[in-house]
């Protein structure tokens, strides 16, 4: 079945070439115990090791079942050590990290035989040998003889044709040896056993076929197989193959004989994960609060729509030019900068007639603001006097029932109630209850430094219209100089204070409103009565100000605009220059911006309603700060991520050379160079793995006392949290760099030459 044809083998060791072998002419039959003499050196191993497929001739050829291994690639080898070969070694060459149990089974592991099987058949061999009670111990806690034992169970697992013993008692005492002599001889019966020996009286007793060595060259053969033997036919054996788990498991357990040193390398390069864990988590925690901070400014920080007029000045570039810090005695003359008067928006008819139909429920509040002027007047220390309107500002109203939701929902009711129609005004105190002091004089509340609510609930300002307010002086106007007269008069307008409101304690980091508020239909009523009054009616035939005498240069836009705003001022014009629109929440405001941005759709960019959202352009700048920092913070820890994983690359290179022997043993089983790269990449992935889990492990610790001193720095609870997305992807990244690291060292061991790696 075996044959041996003219094989030669020689060492190279620098320039000396060793011949180890030297035209071997051999024929083996399929059932016979054949032993090897020779003095140490003749070429006894190598044979060995040729015949087994762990090492290769140089030239000459093998013939397994009378089929040439001359074109055989390295699986092929693998598969026939697998399914024909079965080794005994002199020192047992047991991986000793596992179980013996394991260690038998390794070879039906590589052969993907199914877990189950494999315990069964290994448990039954291992039995067979005599070690039934011992099956769970690791070899070190094994007798040399039972080692042995536990070697040649494994050679048996796989029931291959072939044993190949290696001074298989050489390390034995003569009874021990004896009875592993016994042992082997009595699997010979059914196999071919080829065992060198030393020990000549072993070989006589034992084997049925004594061939003796010398210098790499046979001297006698006691049985040879002659031309005439028949030999049965075999079938191809079929590949090998280890599976990640038997990998894993193989790994596993390696792992386990290093416990202190798997948790430092893990604690080690889990630091990085650790880093980035942790700078995600706040940054995750900030942006959270960001958009709280967002939703709560929301709804204090109004959506703005504003018909700014802005004039800018520009300055046309001087032509000529001029020398800088002249020696000169004369100056020269410079042109005025111009002023350019631009409108931003187009606020129109048609704007307005839109945002009307908005969807009332997505609104909180609504507040139009115009260049109106309101003529207040009122009564202090019993004289009249016209109060600046400055001081009132207007109440956003509500589109649902009468400016409920907004007010009660942002407002505490310190007084009185809420206002209901135009001609009451709400006084807003500030957080500590206070208010401006001109607004306390405009109400005519004396100098006391506290007023009480009662006091404020009886005060009043009267509301004057323009006919009664300005008085036709010429070609100008003026206002009326009897203003104790309109203090009673029948058409003149008295607001009332009807309540004293505090917006809410929780919105009081966003905005401070206190002031006094008219209700936003005010304006309205006032321009109605306004539009027609006599000022304004000879305002629209003049081409200057009927109040100021400032002239309009009515043939360009400029002055056209000046006019208009006059005109606004005095009430003719029912156009707001602002609107605020208040969201009722977080996503109403995605709504109202839809809906604003459907406005413009399909309109050229001049009709096109540009909006202002404040607190969204505030978040988003401090959440850009974030994320940029967040970036560089994450880039820095992703350094030590790297480093991690040289490390673990060295780690693992040192790991391969402490398995060599294993990696020797894992090959003589038939294992193939992608098993072996996978036992190592296994073990990169538990190191990955276990690092990213720890990695996560100590950051949700950490996160405690972080969040403790955020806590008490800020207020604000658990400001720090770790996405579960953020933890898996780290952890996948920690497996999927250690697996990098680990590479170059798993493809080192997969390349280890088996021979030298069981010396
Ligand atoms: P034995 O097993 O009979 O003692 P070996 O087969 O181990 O002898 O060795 C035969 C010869 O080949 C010896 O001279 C040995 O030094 C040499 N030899 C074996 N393996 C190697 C090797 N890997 N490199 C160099 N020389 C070797
Ligand atoms: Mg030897």
């Amino acid at each position: 079945m075996l044959e041996l044809k003219n094989i030669t083998k020689s060492y190279k060791t620098g320039n000396f070439k060793q011949v180890a072998l030297k035209n071997v002419q051999l024929k083996f039959r399929s059932h016979e115990f054949v032993a090897i003499l020779g003095p140490s050196g003749s070429g006894k191993t190598t044979l060995l090791n040729i015949i087994g497929g762990l090492d290769h001739y140089d030239t000459g050829d093998l013939l397994i079942h009378n089929k040439s291994t001359k074109k055989f690639k390295t699986c092929d080898w693998d598969s026939y050590r697998n399914h024909c070969i079965g080794f005994i070694f002199q020192s047992y060459h047991l991986i000793h990290h596992i179980s013996i149990l394991n260690n038998v089974e390794m070879g039906l592991a590589l052969r993907g035989i199914s877990f189950k099987k494999r315990r069964h058949v290994a448990k039954e061999m291992l039995e067979k040998v005599g070690l039934k009670e011992h099956i769970h111990k690791k070899p070190k806690e094994l007798s040399g003889g039972q080692m042995q034992r536990v070697a040649i169970a494994r050679a048996l697992v796989c029931n291959p044709d072939i044993i190949l013993a290696d001074e298989p008692t050489g390390a034995l005492d003569t009874t021990t040896s004896i009875q592993i002599m016994n042992l082997i001889k009595e699997i010979a019966k059914d196999k071919l056993v080829i065992m060198v020996t030393h020990n000549k009286e072993l070989a006589q007793n034992y084997a049925t076929r004594v061939i003796r060595m010398c210098d790499g060259k046979i001297i006698s053969d006691s049985n040879p197989v002659l031309e005439l033997e028949e030999e049965p036919k075999k079938d191809k054996f079929k590949k090998t193959s280890m599976n990640f788990l038997s990998a894993l498991y193989l790994s596993f357990h390696n792992i386990r004989t290093k416990k202190g040193r798997t948790f430092a390398i893990s604690f080690a390069s889990s630091i990085g994960i650790i880093g980035i864990a942790l700078i995600l988590s706040l940054s995750n925690g900030f942006n959270r609060q960001l958009k709280v901070l967002e939703q709560n400014t929301m709804a204090a920080m109004p959506i703005v729509i504003q018909n700014q007029i802005e004039a800018r000045s520009s300055q046309e570039e001087t032509t000529q030019e001029f020398e800088e810090y002249p020696t000169i005695d004369y100056a020269i003359k410079k042109e005025k900068p111009k002023e350019v008067i631009k409108e931003q928006n187009h606020i129109n008819k048609e704007f307005l007639t839109y945002l009307e139909k908005i969807n009332p429920t997505i609104i909180s509040g609504i507040s139009y603001s115009y260049y109106t002027r309101l003529n207040v007047i009122n009564k202090i220390d019993d004289k009249v006097i016209p109060i600046d309107a400055s001081i009132l500002e207007s109440f956003p109203k509500s589109l649902k029932e009468e400016n409920e939701g907004f007010l009660s929902e942002k407002y505490d009711i310190l007084a009185g109630r809420m206002a209901k129609v135009k001609d009451e005004l709400l006084l807003v105190v500030d957080s500590k209850n206070q208010v401006q002091e001109d607004i306390i004089h405009a109400l005519g509340l004396g100098s006391e430094e506290t007023i009480s609510f009662e006091h404020i609930l009886e005060s009043t300002l009267k509301l004057v219209f323009n006919d009664q307010y300005y008085q036709k002086d010429g070609d100008f106007y003026r206002i009326n100089p009897n203003l104790d007269s309109l203090y009673d008069n029948k058409d003149t307008l008295t607001l009332k204070v009807v309540g004293i409101i505090r917006l809410k304690e929780e919105y009081k980091d966003y905005v401070d409103t206190a002031g006094l508020y008219y209700m936003n239909d005010l304006p309205f009523y006032i321009m109605l009565k306004n539009k027609d009054s006599a000022i304004v009616k000879d305002q629209q035939n003049k081409e200057y100000n009927v109040l100021t005498g400032e002239t309009y240069n009515i043939a360009n836009e400029e002055g056209q605009i000046l006019k208009k705003q006059t005109l606004a001022f005095l009430g003719d014009e029912s156009i707001p220059h602002t609107i605020q629109i208040y969201p009722k929440d977080f996503t109403s405001k995605e709504k109202i911006v839809n809906y604003l941005d459907r406005y413009n759709d399909g309109k050229k960019s001049e009709n096109q309603i540009i909006y202002k959202d404040e607190a969204k352009a505030l978040s988003s700048v401090l959440q850009n700060i974030m994320n940029a920092i967040t970036i560089v913070l994450v880039a820095f820890s992703a350094i030590s991520l790297f480093v991690s994983s040289i490390m673990i690359s060295i780690i693992m290179y040192i790991s391969v050379l402490e398995r060599t022997n294993e990696i020797g043993i894992l090959k003589s089983l038939g294992a193939r160079k992608k098993d072996i790269a996978r036992v190592f990449n296994a073990e990169a992935f538990l190191i990955g793995f276990s690092s990213g889990i720890l990695g996560i492990l100590i950051t949700k610790l950490l996160l405690i006392p972080i969040n403790s001193i955020f806590y008490h720095l800020t207020k604000l609870k658990n400001i720090a949290l770790l996405n579960p997305l953020h933890a898996l992807i780290l952890i996948l990244s920690s497996v999927g760099l250690t697996l990098i690291g680990g590479m170059i060292p798993a493809k080192l061991a997969s390349k280890k030459d088996p021979v030298e790696a069981l010396r």
